[in-house]
């Protein structure tokens, strides 16, 4: 039987086995999807299980998507440009890593908000970490041809810029307020929001009225920032989608299917949320 994993420390929390477990009973699918407590220290002899083919591969989450990326004995080019994986295939004693964050992050605002990126001129990012880095991947992607990266610290936003290269632009968070007039769209990479923190210089009143604001955070599913949105009668897309759409590549290369994000997958991880 084809067993896959999420590893992870803590990794109680983790909605993956939920995901993949619900795809592996809809297709009829013989496999497994553990979530496996995996602490730093440990993933290297992790990989030594995985190389002697114990498994056919899992995701990876906080804190090891850095360190995962630093054993995989290949990686897809765009991994190495967010300088992190989330996703593992095992195969001839190889571990194979990739990024599918950028891949979920599309994927949600594109069923979510059809046509977000069509003449969309200016996106504002707010945070430069790991989750940001794949955002920006998949907004180059998309040909966005100005990108404002605002960061608590400049330094990070600058390197993320530098390292990224193409039509970012690092800045301060309190330079929101005279970037947002011309916004179309604004996402939250930082981890403001998660348990109900919120920004304290972020003015949404500020954006155009056809803007839309996304968040990646997902805990609580309306973050303070997507519920001033929404009071302002701003378009919003929450964080929820991007987690299930960044699972479809993983699922398609261990199990050998195609998942469908479908709303009842999404009504059973929210209601575990
Ligand atoms: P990370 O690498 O630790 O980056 C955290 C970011 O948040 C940095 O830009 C940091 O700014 C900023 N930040 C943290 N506390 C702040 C504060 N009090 N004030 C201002 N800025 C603050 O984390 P990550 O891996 O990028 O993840 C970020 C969030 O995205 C997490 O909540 C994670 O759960 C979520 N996420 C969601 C998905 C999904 O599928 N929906 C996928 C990946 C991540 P500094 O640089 O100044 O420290």
């Amino acid at each position: 039987m084809k067993r896959a994993f999420v590893i992870g420390h803590p990794i109680t929390h983790s909605r993956s086995p939920l995901i993949h477990n619900y795809w592996l009973k809809l297709y009829g699918i013989k496999g497994s999807y553990e979530a496996i407590d995996v602490p730093s220290d440990d993933i290297e002899a992790f990989f030594e299980r995985m190389r002697a083919g114990e498994f056919v591969g899992g995701n990876v989450t906080i804190p090891n998507k850095e360190l995962a990326y630093s054993l995989c004995d290949e990686r897809d080019p765009l991994a190495e440009t967010i300088c992190a994986v989330n996703t593992l295939e095992c195969s001839g004693g190889l571990v194979f890593g990739s990024n599918t964050d950028y891949l979920g992050f599309l994927g949600n605002l594109d069923q979510n908000a059809p046509g977000w990126d069509k003449g969309l001129k200016e996106v504002i990012v707010l945070g430069a970490g790991g989750a940001s880095r794949a955002v920006l991947v998949a907004l180059k992607s998309r040909n966005i041809p100005s990108i404002r990266l605002l960061n608590r610290t400049i330094e990070k936003a600058e390197d993320v810029a530098m390292d990224l290269e193409g039509p970012i632009r690092a800045g301060r968070l309190a330079e929101f307020a005279e970037n947002a007039p011309n916004a179309g769209l604004v996402v939250n990479c930082t981890s403001i929001g998660m348990h109900g923190s919120s920004f304290e210089d972020i003015d949404l009143g500020r954006l155009p009225k056809t803007a839309l604001v996304t968040d990646i955070v997902y805990t609580p599913l309306v973050t303070p920032l997507l519920a001033e949105a929404q009071a302002l009668g701003l378009r919003t897309v929450d964080g929820l989608g991007m987690l299930l759409h960044q699972a479809v590549p993983g699922f398609k290369a261990w199990f050998g299917k195609t998942p469908e994000v479908t709303a009842e997958l999404r009504q059973l991880v929210e209601a575990s949320l």
